[in-house]
C-alpha cells in the first residue's frame, strides 16, 4: 500500500521498519520519509527477491536473531500464564494516579515506559511507579520517529532519559521501548549500549486510536488476542487516556479469572532468561 507524495524529485529523509510487525508476521512494514514530509508506508511479504527485500531480509534476520538472545523482545515464555501489562507515554498528572491506584487494587505489577521530559516534569509520579512494585523504563525524551534522527540525536535521546529516570527512581532503566516500535541499526545499538533491552509488545491494544476507540474496544481487543507470555500495549499519556483506564478493571479481573498471573517485563525476561526456551 503506497501513501500519498511522488516519490519523484524529492530528497529521502530516512527510511525505516516497524519492528512491531515483525516477530507475528511473515511481512514487514517500511516507512520512507521524503523532505516534503510525505511519508510512503508499506507492506511486503519477506519472500520480495528486489534489493530492498534482500536488505529487509538482512535486517530481520538480524532482529530475530536478537529477540532469539532476549535482546529484543516481544513476549514471554509460550508456555507459562504470565502476561506483561505496559504503559507508554507517561507520566500524566491525571491518568498515571488513576491507572497505579487500580493496579495496587487488584495487585498487579505492571511497566511504565515514560518520556524523559515528562519525568523531568513529575518525577514523584515514576518515583511512585517504582516504589510500588512497577519496572520503569525509557522511552526516550520526546518521542520522535528516532529511524529519521542522526546517532548523535538518538544517543541524547535514551541517555538524558535514562539519566533522569535514575534521578527520580535511584534506579537507571534497563529496559527501553522505541517510539512507534521503529527501529533501525543505529537505535538498537545504542539501546544495547546503554544496557537496555529493546522492548517491543504482542498486543496491541490500539487504545492510541482515539477517539475512535472505546472501552470496550481495548477491552475486547485485549481479551480475544491475549495468550500466555504476551507482552500488551497500552498508554498512560499522549492524549486522553479515559477509555483506557475505564477498560483496565474488566481485562485484569478477566485475566486474572483465566489463570494469568501478572509480571513486569523485567520479571519476564528473567524468566526467558533462566528456563531455556
Ligand atoms: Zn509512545
Amino acid at each position: 500500500m503506497y501513501g500519498n507524495g511522488s516519490r519523484k524529485d524529492l530528497v529521502l529523509l530516512s527510511k525505516s521498519i516497524d519492528a512491531s510487525y515483525i516477530d507475528n508476521q511473515q511481512s514487514f512494514a517500511y516507512h520512507l520519509r521524503y523532505e516534503n514530509q510525505s511519508l510512503i508506508h508499506f507492506e511486503r511479504q519477506l519472500t520480495c527477491t528486489s534489493v530492498l527485500g534482500i536488505y529487509m531480509k538482512t535486517f530481520v534476520f538480524y532482529l530475530k536473531r536478537l529477540a532469539r538472545a532476549n535482546k529484543v523482545v516481544y513476549h514471554g515464555r509460550a508456555n507459562q500464564p504470565k502476561v506483561a501489562l505496559t504503559f507508554d507515554d507517561g507520566p500524566n498528572p491525571t491518568y498515571t494516579p488513576q491507572i497505579l491506584e487500580l493496579l495496587k487494587q487488584y495487585n498487579v505489577q505492571a511497566t511504565f515506559f515514560a518520556i524523559g521530559e515528562h519525568v523531568q516534569a513529575y518525577p514523584q509520579l515514576v518515583r511512585q511507579e517504582y516504589q510500588e512494585g512497577h519496572a520503569v523504563g525509557n522511552h526516550t525524551w520526546t518521542h520522535p520517529h528516532l529511524p529519521e534522527e542522526s546517532r548523535d540525536r538518538i544517543q541524547n535521546e535514551l541517555s538524558r532519559t535514562s539519566n533522569v529516570i535514575e534521578q527520580a527512581t535511584g534506579t537507571k532503566p534497563v529496559l527501553f521501548r522505541p517510539p512507534y516500535g521503529k527501529v533501525n541499526w543505529n537505535v538498537l545499538k545504542q539501546s544495547s549500549q546503554q544496557g537496555m533491552t529493546t522492548i517491543l509488545w504482542s498486543v496491541d491494544t490500539l487504545d492510541w486510536d482515539q477517539p475512535s476507540r472505546t472501552m470496550d474496544d481495548i477491552v475486547n481487543r485485549a481479551l480475544s488476542e491475549v495468550g500466555n507470555g504476551s507482552i500488551l500495549l497500552l498508554h498512560d499519556g499522549g492524549g486522553n487516556r479515559s477509555p483506557t483506564v475505564a477498560a483496565l478493571p474488566t481485562i485484569i479481573i478477566n485475566l486474572q479469572q483465566r489463570g494469568y498471573q501478572f509480571v513486569t517485563v523485567q520479571q519476564m525476561i528473567n524468566h526467558l532468561k533462566h528456563i531455556p526456551r
